[in-house]
């Protein structure tokens, strides 16, 4: 042992001289008793090499799976709290500075259902000595009610959508997708960390469908995109629906949904005396397709997606028949799906004559070949 002439200020004893062949990390500090060098003894004695907290209290919705950090909720979507103990407890642990190669785990030992003991396993070099330390925190999971879910509990809400549809109820299809389209505008607010955006209820009703919805904004962005992808209109009216403690005056806003009076694949009669129309968007002005030939037929401006028809059916109600012959550029025999006579139709021009079958509509004006699904597939 070479002789460094320094002593250490603790014990009195003698410093070994190589602290330069240490692998301590660069520029790292030597360890100190304020302004002079500790023997490794005396540094060693009074080494931690993690810094950890007594305990850990871990408070989560029990409802949403949110995790209260700092002092608010934090969306996680935590549905196992281990995980979440374990990455509340790393980041409350600290690692000694002068240490290197240091590796470490952590391990949950699950006590009762709000109790979990993390065992974490430490090791690292200090004064090119591998140093190991465990440490044990107990971590306590407090199962609460966020702010959010106690709002939406107590029924909160600011706005109404109601999806209704012009002089006929909308049907399953479209209410399921207003509600998905809800759900997707709100999902993609939670995801910016906005906790005012949620649902309060989703009533069917007799009428069509009704969505409470956390804020005003959200509300006519939701009828919005609900018109969007479904075509139709919305109004927005206020409601007063009390006074709060001040004597000011809270308004509920209701944005009413009216949806096209027609859908994509329906077939109306437009009483032109160009015959039935298969209607391919509402959305803008009506666009469908003329069953008799297959010409486009477009709704003019003033009647928007509304012109004056009568419903003969829709697309689910055609059925596959057989045709007997090709008859001229404009007409067809097919057999009668119900009477199984032999009738001459009109020939539009997305028949295929190579067609053993068709599918046909029948109503009371008669029989009408229709597009394909496929190939006469609406834009809706
Ligand atoms: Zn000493
Ligand atoms: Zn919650």
């Amino acid at each position: 042992m070479s002789r460094s002439g320094e002593f250490c200020p603790r014990c009195g004893d003698e410093i070994e001289a190589n602290l330069d062949a240490r692998p301590t990390a660069p520029g790292a500090a030597g360890p100190r008793d304020g302004d002079s060098v500790l023997c490794d003894d005396c540094y060693f004695a009074e080494f931690d090499l993690v810094d950890a907290p007594d305990r850990i209290d871990v408070r989560v919705c029990s409802r949403c799976g949110a995790v209260h950090r700092g002092n608010r909720w934090v969306d996680v979507g935590a549905q196992d709290y281990t995980d979440i103990a374990v990455e509340e407890v790393s980041e409350a642990l600290g690692v000694h500075l002068e240490a290197t190669d240091v590796s470490w785990e952590v391990a949950p030992e699950q006590v009762d259902e709000n109790n979990i003991r993390m065992h974490c396993q430490f090791s690292g070099v200090v004064r090119g000595t591998l140093v190991s330390e465990e440490v044990v925190v107990p971590v306590k999971i407090a199962r609460q009610t966020c702010d959010r879910c106690g709002r939406i509990a107590g029924g909160s809400y600011a706005a109404i959508v109601q999806v209704r549809a012009d002089e006929r109820t909308p049907t399953d299809e479209e209410e399921e997708i207003a509600r998905e389209v809800a759900e997707a505008y709100i999902a993609d607010r939670e995801a910016t960390g906005d906790r005012n955006a949620f649902i309060t209820e989703v009533d069917e009703v007799d009428e069509g469908l009704n969505m409470k919805i956390s804020t005003n904004q959200m509300g006519q962005g939701i009828a919005k995109r609900i018109v969007d992808r479904l075509g139709g209109s919305f109004e927005d009216y206020e409601t007063l629906v009390t006074e709060d403690g001040d004597g000011n005056e809270v308004y509920r806003v209701t944005f009413a949904v009216r949806l096209p009076r027609y859908r994509a694949g329906e077939i109306i009669d437009p009483e032109d005396g160009d015959g039935p129309v298969l209607v391919r968007s509402v959305r803008g002005n009506l666009k469908g397709t003329r069953l008799a030939t297959g010409e486009d037929y477009e709704a003019s401006f003033e009647d928007g997606d509304a012109p004056e028809a009568r419903r003969l059916g829709t697309r689910e109600d055609a059925r596959e028949t057989t045709v007997v012959a090709v008859e001229d550029d404009n007409a067809v025999q097919v057999l009668d799906p119900e009477t199984y006579a032999a009738e001459t139709i009109p020939r539009p021009d997305y028949f295929d004559p190579a067609a053993d079958d068709v599918p046909v509509i029948k109503h009371r004006e008669g029989l009408h070949i229709l597009p394909d699904a496929a190939a006469g597939a609406d834009e809706d």
